[in-house]
């Protein structure tokens, strides 16, 4: 199966997956990514405001070089739930398959979570004690809301989607 194969399946899992949830559950769930979208817009706008924009252009946004696992199965649902189609290209390589030539096409609140997380050296020597602090309990919720949703679901969703989605290919029940 190639990569669009699994993106595929992946996305048919999801909706699989949503709707054997109960009504308990769903709202639970609802609630976590509310959470989980509100803590990465936070964590993104400490980080822009020490002018990562521009630290990103002159980079060229190396980080995001075959970023082709970095959307886990919890990012993907967090999208599903705001109705906000992923467009992904699978050829455009080395090129992460969520972006363009001028950046991300994803807002920061519906991006994944290992993008929004990463903090390269020269943002890092940019940021203050203070801002370390709110990062620091930013990053902790992200985390707290993934291993909170898999629990109620009972599905690994910090895994990539593509990954998740081979096993599934590999292990159907
Ligand atoms: S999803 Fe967006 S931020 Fe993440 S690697 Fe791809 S282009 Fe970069």
């Amino acid at each position: 199966m190639n990569d669009q194969q699994l993106w595929n399946l992946g996305t048919v899992r999801l909706k699989a997956l949503l709707a054997d949830l109960s009504v308990a559950k769903g709202l639970a769930l609802t609630q976590l990514l509310t959470r989980y979208r509100e803590a990465k817009e936070v964590f993104a706008a400490v980080v822009a405001r020490v002018d990562a924009d521009s630290i990103c252009r002159e980079c060229e946004g190396q980080c995001c070089l075959n970023g082709k696992y970095r959307i886990n199965v919890f990012d993907a649902l967090a999208r599903a739930a705001a109705e906000t189609p992923t467009s992904a290209d699978f050829f455009q390589k080395p090129v992460c398959p969520y972006g363009t030539d001028t950046g991300c096409t994803m807002e920061p609140g519906l991006r994944p979570a290992d993008c929004v997380l990463f903090i390269c050296e020269a943002i890092e020597q940019k940021m203050s004690p203070q801002a370390r602090l709110v990062l620091a309990e930013q990053e902790q919720d992200i985390r707290e809301c993934i291993r909170k949703a898999s629990s109620l679901t009972g599905e690994p969703l910090g895994t990539p989607l593509l990954l998740w989605a081979a096993r599934a290919e590999i292990n159907p029940n």
